[in-house]
């Protein structure tokens, strides 16, 4: 026991081909109005003044004088456009959000309806522990629970859970509960006793004959390899809710800052005649990147 079998290691096993590095190009279609991302921009900042206290403002609130705006290739097919802060870091070397934990660089998440159920990968490292609360369930069941299954399953008391932040190998970031308060990951799981484990699989094979229905088919092959590992808890895969949504950047095109830089450094000019250390190393930013982006354009020609 203890790792899991070669065979359950292998259907874990990473389903994408290695990326290779986004290029950057022209891509077909067009940036959206300027106006219209800017009118967005400034409706959700206001929105965020509503809610921010005013000492964060300098913080959390982005200045849209310094974003800029790009469009990226994505391996689904999708041409989204996306915002940075400064224009020094290409959107695949931004490291990009999925719910509430970064993703690895070079990946975006773009939905799509028809993606695949989201796989089970297997633990890679623990974080962060957090615990939570939840009040006493109320008496009578839920609409779609069993009364009796109710009564078995039903906390009548306020009780404590521990949700460890996982990571899993595919590089993304999910949560675990461990199986009592006092577990640290050095305690390594829990598993049941033998004879147990054994009724547990004998009372899982009549419930799927039963009802074949009752869970698919991914999710039987996960019950057996946990069973067949003597049902370890915490359970050392966790289904990644992110995979199936995660794309690869393919490509990306420069589009402009969200407010021009002519009429910033118009403004500035108009404060400030002699132009600062900063606003002459942003102009050699800029032009840098323009050569950058003629070289480019010069490769394509080759
Ligand atoms: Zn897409
Ligand atoms: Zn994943």
């Amino acid at each position: 026991m203890g790792a899991p079998s070669t065979n359950s290691r292998h259907l874990l096993l990473e389903d994408r081909p290695p990326p290779s590095t986004p290029v950057m190009r022209r891509l077909p279609g067009k940036a959206r109005p300027r106006q219209e991302v800017l009118r967005e921009c400034e409706a959700e900042a206001a929105e965020m003044r509503g809610y921010i206290p005013q000492v964060l403002w300098v913080f959390l609130i982005p200045d849209l004088t310094r974003v800029f705006r790009w469009r990226v290739q994505l391996d689904c097919g999708c041409i989204p456009e996306v915002l940075t802060r400064e224009d020094g870091t290409p959107p695949h070397e931004t490291q990009w959000k999925a719910f509430h934990s970064p993703l690895p660089p070079g990946q975006m998440i773009c939905h799509h309806d028809d993606s695949p159920p989201p796989p089970y990968r297997l633990i890679a490292e623990w974080g962060d522990r957090r615990e939570v609360t939840f009040p006493a369930d109320p008496d009578e069941p839920p609409d779609d629970t069993d009364p009796r299954v109710w009564s078995v399953i039903r906390h009548d008391e306020p009780h404590t859970s521990a949700f460890w932040e996982v990571t899993l190998a595919c590089g993304h970031v999910e949560e675990a509960i461990a199986p009592s308060l006092d577990w640290v990951p050095a305690s390594g799981p829990r598993r049941a006793a033998p004879e147990r484990v054994q009724q547990m699989s004998a009372e899982f094979e009549d419930a799927w004959r039963a009802n074949p229905e009752l869970q698919t088919e991914p999710d039987r092959e996960h019950t057996r390899r946990m069973l067949a590992d003597g049902w370890p808890r915490p359970a050392p895969e966790q289904l990644c809710y992110s995979c199936p949504q995660v794309r690869m950047i393919s490509a990306y095109e420069r589009v402009g800052w969200l407010v021009p830089r002519q009429r910033q450094s118009e403004k500035a000019a108009s404060i400030a005649p002699t132009p600062s250390r900063s606003a002459l190393e942003r102009r050699l930013q800029k032009a840098e990147a323009e050569a950058e982006r003629l070289r480019a354009e010069l490769d394509q020609i080759d």
